[in-house]
């Protein structure tokens, strides 16, 4: 898996979409993270049948809504996106939520999903500690992924040390605070030091944290610095500074209550 993938959340469906894979995957990403609920598979299907790369050079999430949620809803979910995107498989399909009484089910379902080769591995999305417990006493497959919110601001230690008990590996969204910490004087003092944009500082945490990470960016020259992280280091104490940051700032909903 790519440690570094594009999110088109809010990309807008059609054009906006279409141009941020495109430049995307010109930029050397490889890694496009998606879901029903943007309303832009379809597009990101276009723009990566239109770049021309290999199909299995291109890592591809998405995934499964709330309201599909169930043992047959998810099956047929899972193929309406799969027709959205047109491919014939998805590299990861994420439980988006832990929908109380339905995700069970529905996790049996993706288990059946794998088995049927539909998608390459299975993970979850906003699992708390708990919802990581409940799902082991059911589970036959382990999830492969949790996709959480994570920056300096929100770096729900408890789930992370879960997750990497468990060997499932941690993937960061909304790393950017959706844009809302990047003034930050404090880390915007890492990121004069080490030459860098304050965005490009919080990349980097993340994978130096041993994140992978997912920021969006809907804008060319945005998608290109925020890839351009593989060519310099935080050093010990540029990473205890943006320790030192937490609030628990969420950004998007807080999974103890999901949609
Ligand atoms: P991010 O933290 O990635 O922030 C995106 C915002 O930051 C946009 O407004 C973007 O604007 C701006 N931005 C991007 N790059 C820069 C830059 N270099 N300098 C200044 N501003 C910048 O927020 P998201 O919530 O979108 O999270 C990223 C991805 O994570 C989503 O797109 C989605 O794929 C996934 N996600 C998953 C969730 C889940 O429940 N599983 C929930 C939320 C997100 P612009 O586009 O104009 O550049």
């Amino acid at each position: 898996m790519p440690r570094l993938g594009l999110g088109v959340f809010r990309s807008g469906s059609g054009k906006g979409t279409q141009d941020a894979v495109r430049w995307a995957l010109d930029e050397g990403y490889r890694h496009i993270d998606t879901a029903h609920i943007y309303h832009n598979e379809r597009d990101v299907g276009i723009a990566l049948r239109e770049s021309g790369i290999a199909r299995e050079e291109v890592y591809i999430t998405t995934k499964l809504w709330n309201d599909d949620q169930g043992y047959d809803q998810a099956l047929r979910a899972f193929e309406r996106s799969l027709e959205q995107l047109d491919l014939s498989y998805v590299d990861l399909y994420l439980m988006h939520w832990p929908v109380p009484e339905r995700r069970r089910d529905s996790w049996r379902a993706m288990e059946t999903l794998l088995a049927d080769g539909r998608c390459r591995a299975i993970g979850v999305s906003n699992f708390m500690v708990d919802h990581i417990d409940s799902l082991l006493e059911y589970a036959e497959v382990l999830p492969a992924v949790n996709q959480i919110e994570l920056s300096p601001y929100l770096q729900q230690v408890d789930v992370v040390a879960r997750c990497q008990e468990l060997n499932i590996c941690v993937e960061a969204y909304s790393p950017l605070t959706k844009g809302r910490r990047l003034d930050d004087p404090r880390l915007m003092a890492v990121a004069t030091d080490v030459g860098r944009s304050a965005a490009q500082v919080l990349i980097r945490w993340s994978l130096q944290k041993g994140y992978v990470v997912i920021p969006k960016s809907a804008n060319q020259k945005r998608i290109r610095e925020n890839a351009q992280v593989f060519d310099f280091a935080l050093n010990e104490d540029q990473m205890a500074i943006l320790d030192s940051l937490e609030e628990n700032l969420h950004t998007a909903w807080d999974p103890s209550n999901p949609p």
